[in-house]
């Protein structure tokens, strides 16, 4: 099948955090809090992806403030930070948004993430995802791991189903005169 046609069918988009929205780093200060450095054209693919209709959500094994402080200011209404297995997860996600796997993509970077990218209909990975990973994906974006590999993932599946003409036209055609 090709990956146009996975693209098309994607209703729901997943994506791990560390190594997916973020490179991976981590600043750990003094007092155990964290920073972590998001990009702003990877949250606006977000909006992109509500503003089509798409579901979104976080799949994470870390709990992470600054995580659900990202989620809250893009609006992505799931947010899962829990221990449990990734696939545990997933499966609890589709059913309640009622898809097949087929219909979920699902973005991660590292082995954890191999038993969800294993299942969905469009699996990818950021450019610098472990070997492991990059073996075994449908898709590997161009850009790696928070510097715009969201925003890739986000443009195939909305040019797959037709909708990327209508967001760039939104902006190229400006407030009526
Ligand atoms: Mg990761």
């Amino acid at each position: 099948m090709s990956i146009e046609a996975r693209a098309a069918r994607v209703r729901l988009l997943l994506f791990d955090v560390d190594g997916v929205f973020t490179d991976g780093s981590i600043v750990l200060h003094g007092d155990g809090s964290e920073s972590k450095v998001f990009s702003v054209r990877d949250g606006t693919a977000i909006v992109f992806a509500r503003r089509a209709g798409l579901t979104t959500g976080l799949v994470s094994a870390r709990t992470s403030a600054a995580t659900a402080q990202r989620a809250a200011q893009l609006a992505i209404p799931i947010v899962e930070q829990s221990g449990l297995d990734k696939l545990t997860v997933y499966e609890r996600i589709r059913e309640q948004e009622g898809l097949s796997d087929a219909e979920v993509a699902y973005m991660g970077d590292d082995l954890l993430d191999l038993p969800v990218l294993a299942r969905v209909g469009l699996a990818a990975c950021p450019a610098d995802a472990a070997p492991e990973v990059r073996d075994r994906v449908h898709w590997i974006s161009r850009a790696g791991g928070g510097r715009g590999a969201v925003r890739e993932i986000v443009e195939l599946v909305l040019r797959a189903r037709g909708q990327w003409a209508a967001i760039v036209n939104g902006y190229l055609e400006g407030p009526a005169p």
